[in-house]
Order: structure tokens, then C-alpha cells, then sequence
């Protein structure tokens, strides 16, 4: 996927996280509700208590045609606190229901009777390690009380509610396991209160309600949270991803840049060479010598060369004009190509026009130059040339005093150039006052 598109992408998702966190925040404020409801409608079944077991003579008695309607008849009795109620059973023995995901309790029911209406509800809650099945009074009890009006309902928070005291101290339940638990609720019980009037009460539970979030606001903000903290993280591993890869593309882009530009100077620097060189012989041409020169005297103001040789090859218009142009040009690569070897490394050859030569010489002292114009001239007059030619050079030798003297030490090989051919060629002149004689 191109840069472009992942980014486009990633605005698309962006937008879809915050329209769906919106969405999601609005639904948990708004909805996102579940319900359990425990009613005539919802077959649960019901049980009919009273103090009669406790030596009172209350009495609760289920409608037969509804479980869910029944009259309690409260009685003074030798037995201290009178009660009557029901018990809507949710579960078996020790496998109740978890209550503990509502929120809250709404109970829906009228009555009749004498006084206010006080109402005591009561969860049990089969507690591991506690209750057992044998011993109905051993499920933790939490509990509350409050007035109900003759038709109505009443919402109670189910945090309100409270684990009977004298339940914890039966039990013995240590101080951290004394509050209210409602994950294995076995049964509802509903009674009358502690202060409800003696007499005949007429009840009738439309039903208790359940109701709770599906999720709590702290498991959405956390779910938001990570959400939102993985989106981040993606997000910054694909930027990684991609500055990877750009990074990789720069780094090939600039390793055939750098080709390119190695080939372009080995180019540059061979047109350079090309330009300074004959092309028929290899030896440097005037641009080369003049380059030369000013090489020399950047690195040395009075230069480093102190002797030069002007060579000119003997009578080769006859050569040319006896055995064609291209037998002189021949000879003229062949002369080059045997005056190299024959020449130190540091002395350059130059070729001034035509068939001649000029060859600078450094830090080789006027004796030397000589020695090596002769040997020159030995090599050229002693070796095979093309068409079976004898090839001889003139050659004159001056020294150079110092760089601004160039000029005038070639025009003086020059001149000792021609009193080399004057005096009848293959030899070495000397310029130096009175011409020496090779
Ligand atoms: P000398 O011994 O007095 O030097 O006589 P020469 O014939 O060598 O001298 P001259 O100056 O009369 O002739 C030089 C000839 O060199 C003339 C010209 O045609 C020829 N020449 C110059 N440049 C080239 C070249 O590049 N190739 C060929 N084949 N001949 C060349
Ligand atoms: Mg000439
Ligand atoms: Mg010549």
C-alpha cells in the first residue's frame, strides 16, 4: 500500500474510533441496559413464611389463583418480633443466581392494611465456605427496610443494602467477608417491617426488577482506554514500517546517485585526460604541457624542471611521401611508445607539432639530460621500424633556469635543434653558449 493511501486509511479509522467511542458513551449513558425480573410472569416459585414456626401466630397465605398476591396477618404473640412474608426462590440449594451485575432494585407491588407500609427485603446468598444446604439460615442475609405506598414501586441501589449483623456474628465471618455479596443469590424474601401495625395486610407483588448496566462505566472507559492506547500503537509502529522502507529507498536512491556520479567524474576526469593528450601518440599536447606547467610552479614558484629536450625525427617528410601518411603516423605512435620506457617516470613528453618532440626534464642536471638524449637517439637508430625505415632524431638540450626561463630554454633547444641537423642529424646538441657537439 502506497504512503497516501495508508494515511487516508488511517484518517477513515480515526474518524470510525471516535464516532463509535461517542456511540458507545452515548449507548452507556442511555441504554445499554439488562433486566432481570422476578413477577407472576417470570414462573418463579414462591413460599409463604411466617413466625409460625418461631412459636408466633402470624399467619401468610398465598392467593391460589397467584403466588405472587397473599395476605399476612400480623399477630402479637408471646414470640418477640412477629413476621410474615414470602421467599421467591431463584435458585437450588447452593447454586443461586449473580445479581451482583445489576445496579439496582425496583419493587412494584400494592397492599392494603392497616398503618404505613413497611417492607423488609432481604437477599440470601449462598456463601462458599459459610452456608450450607442443610442449613437454610446459614446464607448470608443482606437486607433492607423502607415504606412503600399503598400502589407504587420503590428503586433501591443495591450498594444500599446490608448483611444482617447478627448473620455475621452467628457465622463468625471475619471483618472483610461482613459486607453485602450477591454472585450465588438463592432466594428474594419479602416481609413486613419491624414496624408495620398488627392486622390483616393484603399484598400484592407485581414484581421485583433488576436492572444494570452491561457494562460498567469503568470496564467501558478501560476498554476505551485500551482501545484507543492500541490504535496509538499501531499507528506508530506503521509510521516505523513506513519511515523504515523510505529510509531503505533514500539509502538505495542515494547509493545510485553515488554510482552515478563516480562514473560521471571517472568521465569528467577521462575527457580531462583526452583533452590534454594527442590523440595519435598519447604524449601530452600543448593544453597538457601548459597544465603541466602551472602544476609545476604552484607546487615550486621557480618550478621543478631544469633541463628540456627538443627532438624532431629526421627527414620524415621523406617518409611520408615514400610510404604514405598513415606509415609516418605509425611511426610517430611507435616513437612515442619506445621514448616512454626510455624516459623516467617524472619526465614529461610533450609533442610540440608535426614530428616534433619536447620532453621535460626534473631535477636531472644538464649532464644527465644529455646522457639521456643520446641514449634516445641510440634507441630510436638502433631499432626495427615499419616497412623495414631507419628512424634517427635530432635532438637539442637546454637547461632551465627556473620557471619564467621555459620559454626561452625551449627557443635555445630550438636553436641547438638545428645545429644538430646542420651538423648532420641523429646527434645531440647542447645549448649552452658555443653548441656542444654529441
Ligand atoms: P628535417 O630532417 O629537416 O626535420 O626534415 P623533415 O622532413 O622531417 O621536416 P619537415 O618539416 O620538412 O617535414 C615535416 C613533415 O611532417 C611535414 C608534415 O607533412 C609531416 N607531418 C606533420 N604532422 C604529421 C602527422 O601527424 N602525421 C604524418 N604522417 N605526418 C605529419
Ligand atoms: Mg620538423
Ligand atoms: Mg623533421
Amino acid at each position: 500500500m502506497r504512503k497516501n493511501q495508508v494515511g487516508r486509511a488511517m484518517q477513515y479509522i480515526t474518524l470510525a474510533m471516535i464516532i463509535l467511542t461517542a456511540a458507545l458513551l452515548w449507548w452507556h449513558r442511555l441504554g445499554m441496559v439488562r433486566v432481570l425480573e422476578i413477577s407472576a410472569r417470570s414462573g418463579h416459585a414462591v413460599e409463604a413464611r411466617d413466625d409460625h414456626a418461631d412459636g408466633g401466630m402470624s399467619r401468610a397465605v398465598l392467593a391460589p389463583e397467584n403466588p405472587f398476591a397473599f395476605t399476612c396477618t400480623l399477630t402479637k404473640s408471646a414470640y418477640a418480633w412477629p413476621y410474615c412474608g414470602v421467599h421467591f426462590l431463584l435458585g437450588r440449594d447452593d447454586g443461586g443466581i449473580d445479581l451482583s451485575v445489576f445496579d439496582h432494585m425496583t419493587v412494584v407491588m400494592d397492599r392494603a392494611g392497616p398503618g404505613e407500609h413497611h417492607v423488609r427485603v432481604a437477599i440470601r446468598n449462598f456463601e462458599r465456605g459459610f452456608s450450607t444446604v442443610a442449613d437454610y439460615r446459614t446464607q448470608k442475609i443482606n437486607e433492607i427496610e423502607f415504606t412503600i405506598p399503598p400502589a407504587g414501586s420503590v428503586t433501591i441501589p443495591l450498594g444500599l443494602l446490608r448483611t444482617a449483623a447478627w448473620w455475621n456474628s452467628m457465622m463468625k465471618v471475619p471483618l472483610l467477608r461482613t459486607g453485602p455479596n450477591f454472585d450465588n443469590v438463592t432466594s428474594i424474601e419479602l416481609y413486613t417491617g419491624s414496624l408495620s401495625e398488627m392486622g390483616t395486610h393484603r399484598m400484592h407483588v407485581q414484581a421485583i426488577r433488576f436492572e444494570g448496566k452491561w457494562i460498567s462505566e469503568r470496564q467501558l472507559a478501560l476498554a476505551l482506554v485500551c482501545a484507543w492506547c492500541l490504535y496509538g500503537a499501531s499507528w506508530l509502529a506503521l509510521g516505523m514500517v513506513q519511515y523504515r522502507g523510505q529510509l531503505r529507498s533514500e539509502k538505495a536512491r542515494v547509493a545510485t546517485l553515488t554510482v552515478i556520479n563516480r562514473a560521471l567524474q571517472l568521465e569528467s576526469q577521462q575527457l580531462a585526460d583526452l583533452v590534454k593528450h594527442d590523440p595519435l601518440t598519447g604524449a601530452l599536447n600543448r593544453q597538457g604541457l601548459r597544465d603541466v606547467l602551472l602544476k609545476d610552479q604552484e607546487s615550486n614558484a621557480d618550478g621543478q624542471f631544469d633541463a628540456v629536450l627538443f627532438i624532431d625525427l629526421d627527414h620524415f617528410k621523406r617518409i611520408n611521401d615514400q610510404h604514405g601518411h598513415d606509415v609516418g603516423d605509425r611511426v610517430l605512435k611507435q616513437f612515442a611508445a619506445v621514448a616512454t620506457p626510455v624516459l623516467r617516470g617524472s619526465d614529461k613528453l610533450v609533442r610540440w607539432g608535426g614530428e616534433e618532440f619536447l620532453v621535460l626534464c626534473a631535477g636531472i642536471g644538464q649532464d644527465n639530460a644529455v646522457e639521456l638524449a643520446r641514449r634516445l637517439c641510440n634507441r630510436l637508430a638502433g631499432m626495427a621500424w615499419p616497412e623495414g625505415l631507419r628512424v634517427t632524431a635530432s635532438i637539442g638540450v637546454a637547461a632551465i633556469h627556473g620557471s619564467a626561463d621555459m620559454g626561452e630554454a625551449i627557443k635555445r633547444a630550438d636553436a641547438a635543434l638545428y645545429v644538430a641537423k646542420r651538423n648532420g642529424r641523429n646527434r645531440v646538441e647542447i645549448a649552452t653558449g658555443a653548441h656542444a657537439q654529441a
